[in-house]
């Protein structure tokens, strides 16, 4: 079975193509850049290494997929004779409401849903639309399929996700806790709960996804029963350059004493805060933050306590609300790659059973591994996550029945 993936952006067009028989095997995958925008270029390379990079005249998503599947059946760089052997195209959505709780095959129905959660998530929902109707124009009869971010926290219950506020507001305006990289938590939760052996719906994880955006999730019994981002991708632990929870006065206070607007707000928590507004070197990355810590800046060496600290209490209260924990899982980019981080969030927390084994915390490796010591009561995993792979499974299965 051939799969397309797509994550269609507001400027960007992310494409991969797997081999489902194959052993999963990517055979192509590209990103087209600044569509729209002067200066668009595409990245693309085969499973033979075969690799281009150049400007393309693209104005559209729509020129964009044609772009990308006029790639993948090129007879010299392409990977596919023709394009009628792609079996299904799996897309990444960020927001389905509380409509869509499992991946779907893409109907009308399915397509109001989505401009529905246009409302709650405007920068990423009209652009997943964008994408899935130019693959109906490009690839006709080759059934889309909607994986969403929102869809793996759909069990969460009333008490994670309903705020303290008047219930008309979730009734009436929608108002709730959805949480988002749900494909990235339930892909790397399953792999997981594989390699501990134990089944799945005897265990619970707390997975640690910290990449620029970041997300904690409670897992039991391989459902995700709270999480830390809420009705947007706002909330919870600080981040790259998002101020994740914060006291709701802050909000009215600024806005009443400086004259904010609520796009000056929105500007203000979304792109100006966490480590970026923390560290105060222009930059977002983690890199280059622990780098200046390295070389003394205090600000930097704050903002990555901070950073780690809020992680920990999360740990902490997710601990609690499943009695206990077997399994922690960091994850993205920062989770996966940054040791003293994985260091720091677990100092101090050998009371609560973690038990680090640093040789193993200090392994750089793109396989999933255990990075606790053998007699550490809760395992410490690091799993890479893999979002176009877990679309592509999650779309081969509905596909399937
Ligand atoms: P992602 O969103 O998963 O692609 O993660 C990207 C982010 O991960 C970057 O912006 C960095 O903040 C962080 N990151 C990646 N590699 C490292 C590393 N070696 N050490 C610290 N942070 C890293």
């Amino acid at each position: 079975m051939i799969i397309l993936v797509i994550n269609a952006g507001s400027s960007s067009l992310k494409f991969t193509l797997f081999d489902m028989d194959d052993d999963k095997k990517v055979l192509a995958n590209g990103l087209i850049e600044r569509i729209g925008i002067e200066g668009t270029s595409m990245k693309y390379q085969n499973h033979k290494g075969e690799k281009f990079q150049e400007p393309v005249p693209v104005k559209n998503a729509r020129e964009g997929v044609k772009l990308a599947t006029d790639f993948l059946t090129d007879p010299k760089r392409g990977v596919l004779s023709k394009l009628e052997d792609i079996n299904a195209i799996g897309h990444r959505i960020v927001h389905g409401m509380e409509k869509i709780s499992k991946p779907v095959t893409v109907t009308p129905e399915v397509k109001e849903v989505l401009k529905e959660g246009s409302l709650l998530a405007p920068l990423h929902n009209p652009h997943n639309l964008v994408g899935i109707e130019a693959c109906e124009a490009v690839l006709p009869g080759v059934p889309n399929v909607g994986v969403f971010d929102t869809a793996f926290h759909s069990t969460m219950p009333p008490r994670a996700y309903l705020y303290g506020l008047p219930y008309e507001l979730y009734e009436n305006d929608h108002i709730r806790r959805y949480g988002f990289h749900g494909t990235s938590h339930a892909y790397v939760s399953g792999i997981a709960a594989k390699l501990d052996g134990r089944p799945a719906k005897d265990l619970r994880i707390i997975t640690a996804h910290l990449g620029n955006g970041a997300s904690i999730t409670a897992v039991r019994g391989g459902e995700s029963v709270d999480t830390s981002m809420g009705l947007t991708p706002l909330e919870g632990v600080i981040m790259g350059t998002r101020s994740g929870d914060i006291d709701p006065a802050i909000v009215i206070h600024l806005m009443k004493t400086k004259n904010l607007t609520p796009g000056d707000m929105d500007n203000l928590l979304n792109k100006k805060s966490g480590v970026l507004g923390l560290g105060g070197i222009g930059s977002s990355d983690l890199r280059d933050i622990e780098e200046a810590a390295n070389k003394g800046n205090a600000k930097c060496a704050l903002a990555l306590d901070i950073y780690a600290y809020r992680i920990k209490k999360y740990i902490g209260s997710y601990m609690a609300a499943l009695g206990g924990l077997d399994i922690l899982v960091f994850t993205a980019g920062a989770g996966e790659n940054s040791n003293t981080l994985r260091a720091s969030v677990l100092n101090g927390l050998e009371g609560l059973g973690f038990k680090l084994d640093p040789e193993k915390n200090n392994v750089r490796s793109p396989e999933p591994r255990v990075i606790s010591a053998p007699d550490s009561p809760v395992k410490v995993m690091v799993i890479p996550t893999n979002e176009e792979l877990a679309i592509a499974e999650f779309t081969a299965s509905v596909l399937k029945k």
